[in-house]
């Protein structure tokens, strides 16, 4: 039973490690398909493909070798295949002389020869010439694109099946129009462009185009001028001018200029300001305008490479002749000739506009700012709280008028007696005064002088009742917190004039003793008084009726430094120690009739006049109460 076993196992073994084995070989092969078959797919684009670039002028020559960069940058961006990009320089296309192009095409011949480049790039009029001219010799088969050709320097009869041209077309007039809209009162324009035979072609254009403008323009042609003449006039170009930079190769003393060295030149030395027509001399030197873009002319170019590299039959793709982009221009020029931007047609974009402080010092002028921001909040805000402050300081003066106008009222009911005795005198006087001229009427002879005597003595009478009458009124009239200048010995003397017949009738002695000496202050003298009032009635009611002994309230001023002084002393018990605090808080009162309110209103009062009031006991006995308040200076 076992062998049978085992030999079965043993038979099984070798089908099934085959089995396995087929197994692991699909797992594997389905594990890699997608993979090989996009290595598969890109293979074609691992392919490396060699470009080569011909220039015309030199490779930092303006405006072609910015037209040069920017496709190169563009194809390495765009390029789905390895690029081997090789750069010839056809210097002698310069000189239209076909003289020395022979050894530079034996050179080109022996390097292409077998091994033709994918596609043949030629920037500018002269490199498409010249490829055109050679192509049978050098690279039979290779495609081209002919890129950054004016449109009339296409030599159309040479062009094959296997060709692109990207064109560009040059428009004299949009120049100039773009120069008349922002300066219009030009009178002179200098056109600078070389004397090279493809500079003398432009020259012959530019007249041609610029014909209508005939009449309106004094136009000058430097092409017959050396470079060093070039400068000099146009450092004394007359008012009202303008320099047009057309190109600049070969000078009219048979000069090669390079590179944008020579308008940097110009722009340095020039009095009038340069208008291009080329991207590539924007940028430091020249004002703007309509410009033909480096961008489109580069995007259109690769565009057309990289459809030729994928396969497409060049003769299938064509492109309009690329015209001038929408005007750009140069904020620095603009501001240097005084150019407004007004005057810019619409649509325009302004460049390298000089950073303000705003942007150069973006962190800096924020910070300032909100500390001037903070600093405002603040000012405003104690602004605010002093407005407040001053509102509050009326409304609690007008308050404190009113309180103290109630208080007087109080003040006046306790002195009702006295003010009736005040009255009572002149009035009996006034009377008996009458009824005794009466009588002497009646008489024969009546003593005239003595009656003169009477009617003086009634007249004197009846100004002291109303004295009493306008004191009375003074004191109860009702009126807003008032600050004069007034004399402080006066307004103590007007209060003990209310006072006075209260004190006789309690058989009181009041005494005042004003100081020799002036007391100007600031107040309101109906505030003042009512606080000398309000001290004295106090005094007087703390002389009880019953006491037998000194019965005196005395009242003096005085003046210490810069401070005026009252004085109230009473010959009554004094204030117990324990009350000395607290007999100026409000409805403190040892009295059964007592209200507790006069201090209170005399200590708000003498403040509100900047002054002090305070109570102490003589050594002698009895209460001394202590107003003191600023000298007005
Ligand atoms: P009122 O006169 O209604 O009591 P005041 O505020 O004028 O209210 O006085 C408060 C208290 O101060 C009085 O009740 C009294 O006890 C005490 N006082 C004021 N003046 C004197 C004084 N000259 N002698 C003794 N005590 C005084």
């Amino acid at each position: 039973m076992s062998g049978r076993m085992t030999s079965v196992s043993v038979r099984m073994w070798p089908m099934t490690i085959t089995w396995l084995r087929l197994g692991l070989v699909l797992v594997a092969c389905v594990l890699s398909w997608p993979a090989d078959a996009a290595r598969l797919g890109e293979a074609r684009y691992r392919e490396l493909k060699r470009v080569l670039v011909l220039h015309s002028f030199g490779r930092e020559f303006r405006p072609w070798s910015e037209y040069a960069r920017s496709i190169k940058a563009e194809l390495e961006r765009q390029s789905l295949w390895p690029l081997d990009v090789q750069e010839h320089t056809l210097l002698t296309a310069r000189f239209n002389n076909p003289g020395p192009e022979a050894p530079f095409v034996e050179y080109l011949g022996s390097l292409y020869q077998g091994a033709q480049p994918d596609i043949v790039l030629s920037i500018g009029a002269p490199a498409a010439r010249f490829v055109q001219k050679y192509r049978m010799k050098l690279f039979p088969d290779a495609p081209m694109v002919l890129s950054a050709v004016e449109h009339r320097l296409v030599n159309r009869a040479d062009l094959t099946g296997n060709d692109v041209v990207v064109s560009i077309r040059n428009d004299f007039m949009a120049a100039f129009d773009n120069i008349l809209r922002l300066l219009p009162d030009t009178r002179t324009a200098a056109i600078v462009i070389g004397a090279s035979p493809l500079e003398k072609f432009w020259v012959d254009e530019v007249k041609r185009e610029l014909k209508p403008l005939e009449g309106r323009l004094d136009l000058v042609w430097y092409s017959d001028l050396s470079f060093e003449q070039i400068l000099k006039r146009a450092s004394e170009l007359p008012p009202h001018s303008v320099l047009f930079w057309g190109l600049m190769s070969v000078d009219g003393a048979g000069i090669v200029h390079e590179g944008d060295l020579a308008l940097r030149s110009l722009h340095a030395v020039a009095n009038a300001p340069i208008f291009s027509y080329q991207e590539p001399f924007f940028g430091g030197s020249t004002v703007g305008g309509p410009m033909h873009s480096v961008d489109e002319t580069s995007r259109k170019t690769v565009n057309a490479v990289m459809r030729i590299l994928g396969g497409e039959k060049p003769e299938s793709i064509k492109y309009e002749p690329i015209e001038f982009a929408p005007p750009k221009y140069d904020w620095r020029e603009l501001q240097r000739w005084g150019i407004s931007e007004s005057r810019l047609p619409p649509g325009s974009e302004v460049v390298f506009r000089d950073p303000n402080i705003w942007q150069r010092y973006r962190w800096q002028m924020l910070l300032i700012s909100a500390v001037f921001l903070v600093q405002a909040g603040l000012i405003s805000g104690l602004l605010h709280e002093r407005q407040r402050r001053r509102v509050a300081e009326v409304e609690s003066r007008q308050r404190l008028a009113e309180l103290a106008h109630a208080n007087r009222y109080s003040a006046v009911g306790e002195l009702t007696t006295s003010i009736a005795h005040e009255l009572n005198q002149p009035l009996g006087s006034i009377l008996t005064n009458a009824e005794t001229a009466e009588l002497m009427l009646k008489s024969a002879s009546p003593d005239i002088s003595e009656l003169r005597q009477i009617l003086a003595d009634i007249r004197r009478d009846d100004q002291r009742a109303s004295e009493v009458i306008r004191r009375l009124r003074s004191v109860l009239k009702k009126t807003p917190f008032e600050i004069k200048q007034i004399e402080l010995n006066d307004t103590v003397r007007e209060a003990i004039g209310l006072v006075r017949a209260v004190a006789d009738g309690r058989r009181i002695t009041l005494t005042y003793m004003p100081v020799q000496a002036d007391l100007p202050i600031k107040g309101d003298p109906v505030q003042l008084q009512q606080v000398v009032l309000n001290l004295i009635i106090n005094a007087i009611d703390a002389i009880s009726d019953a006491d037998a002994g000194k019965r005196e309230v005395s009242v003096s001023t005085a003046r210490a430094g810069n401070q005026a002084e009252v004085r109230v002393t009473d010959t009554g018990p004094g204030i117990a120690a324990s009350d000395l605090t607290n007999v100026f808080d409000p409805f403190f009162t040892t009295k059964s009739q007592g209200m507790g309110m006069g201090l209170a209103i005399a200590t708000t009062i003498i403040e509100a006049h900047h002054g002090t009031v305070a109570a102490a006991n003589q050594p002698a006995g009895g209460a001394l109460f202590t107003i003191r308040l600023p000298i007005a200076r």
